[in-house]
C-alpha cells in the first residue's frame, strides 16, 4: 500500500482524476448497493459517466450469483448493465479453471451457492455439491465409509448458507485423497451484507473450515488477488494506469486496484469509515476518498 495519506475528493481535484481515466471499476456492495438496497444517486452517476464515454466495470467478491443473475439484480434496481461488464468471484472461479486448462471430464465439487454452479456450467464444467448437498446428512457408523466421486479435480469454496458436515467431509476427502486436486476460494471476505441492515459471516469462514481440515491454503480468485485483474485487463485492453478502482474495503478493493497499478478511490458508503482510514494501524491508503460515488456527479454533473 501507499504511505501517502488519502486525499479527500473535491471539486478542485476531481477533474484531474476524471480526465486521466478511461474506465471505472466499481466494487458492488457498499458502493452500488447495500444488500438489495440501492445507494443514493448511483443510477445518475453511472449514467453520467457513460455519457462521458467512460467504460464501466463491476467487480464483486460475492459469489452467490452468476454474472447473469447480477445483470438481473442491476436491472431490478433500475440500472442497465451488460453481463460482460460484470466480474463476480463466481465467474472468476470458472475462468481460473478455463485459463489453466482444467479438463472438462473432471468434476468440480462446490461448497457454495447457485452462482458458482451456473458459471461452471456456462464454462463447460460439471459441478457437484452446492445447495443440493445442503439437505444431506452424514451417517456416522462403524464400517461405513463416506463415498465421494473420485473424478473430482477441483473444490471451489465460496459463501454457502447451506454449509454442513456432509459438504465439509466431501470437499475434504476430494482434496486430501487426491494430491492433484485444486482448492479454489472465490474470496475470503470476513463478513458481507447479506441484508442491507446487517453484516453476516462471509466466505472467509467457509474457506477457513476447509483450510482447517486439509491444512492447505487455497488459490484465491477474488479481490485482492490479481487473477481477476489480469483477466479483465486482457479483455478490455485498457492500461491499468488509466483505470480507477472504486471500493469500500481497504484490504480487498483498494489493494486490488493498487496491486495492478490502478488509480484508487475509497467510498465511505460501505464498510470503512473515516476513522478506520485514518487509524495508525491502517497501512492501505487509497489515492482519493469521498463519501459516496454520487459525489463524482455532484462535482462534475450539470
Ligand atoms: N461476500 C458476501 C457473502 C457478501 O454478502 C458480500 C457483500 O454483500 C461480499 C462478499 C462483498 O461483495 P462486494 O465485493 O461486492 O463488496
Ligand atoms: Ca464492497
Amino acid at each position: 500500500g501507499s504511505t501517502k495519506s488519502a486525499v479527500l475528493l473535491s471539486p478542485d481535484n476531481v477533474l484531474d482524476l476524471f480526465h486521466s481515466v478511461d474506465a471505472f471499476l466499481f466494487d458492488c456492495d457498499g458502493v452500488i448497493w447495500k444488500g438489495d438496497k440501492l445507494i443514493d444517486g448511483v443510477p445518475q452517476t453511472l449514467q453520467f459517466l457513460r455519457s462521458k464515454g467512460k467504460k464501466l466495470v463491476f467487480v464483486t467478491n460475492n459469489s452467490r450469483k452468476s454474472r447473469k443473475q447480477y445483470a438481473k439484480k442491476f436491472l431490478s434496481l433500475g440500472i442497465t448493465v451488460h453481463e460482460d461488464e460484470i466480474f463476480s468471484s463466481s465467474f472468476a472461479a470458472a475462468m481460473y479453471l478455463k485459463v489453466n486448462n482444467f479438463p472438462p471430464d473432471k468434476k468440480v465439487y462446490v461448497i457454495g451457492e447457485d452462482g458458482i454452479l451456473e458459471e461452471l456450467k456456462l464454462a463447460g464444467y460439471t459441478g457437484l455439491g452446492g445447495p443440493e448437498d445442503g439437505k444431506k446428512a452424514v451417517e456416522l457408523k462403524e464400517n461405513k465409509l463416506f463415498e465421494h466421486d473420485k473424478s473430482v479435480g477441483a473444490v471451489v469454496v465460496g459463501l454457502d448458507q447451506y454449509i454442513n458436515y456432509y459438504k465439509l467431509q466431501y470437499g475434504t476427502l476430494c482434496i486430501r485423497e487426491n494430491p492433484g486436486c485444486l482448492f479454489i476460494a472465490t474470496n475470503r471476505d470476513a463478513v458481507g451484507h447479506m441484508t442491507d441492515s446487517q453484516e453476516w459471516p462471509g466466505a472467509g469462514c467457509m474457506v477457513a473450515a476447509v483450510c482447517g481440515t486439509t491444512q492447505k491454503e487455497p488459490i484465491v480468485v477474488g479481490k485482492p488477488s490479481t487473477f481477476m485483474m489480469q483477466f479483465l485487463l486482457q479483455k478490455f485492453q485498457i492500461s491499468p494506469s488509466r483505470m480507477c478502482m472504486v471500493g469500500d474495503r481497504l484490504d480487498t478493493d483498494i489493494l486490488f486496484g493498487q496491486n495492478a497499478g490502478c488509480r484508487t478511490l475509497l467510498v465511505l458508503s460501505g464498510c470503512t469509515d473515516q476513522s478506520t482510514l485514518e487509524d495508525a494501524s491502517n497501512h492501505i491508503q487509497p489515492e482519493y476518498y469521498t463519501s459516496q460515488i454520487s459525489d463524482i456527479y455532484k462535482f462534475l454533473g450539470p
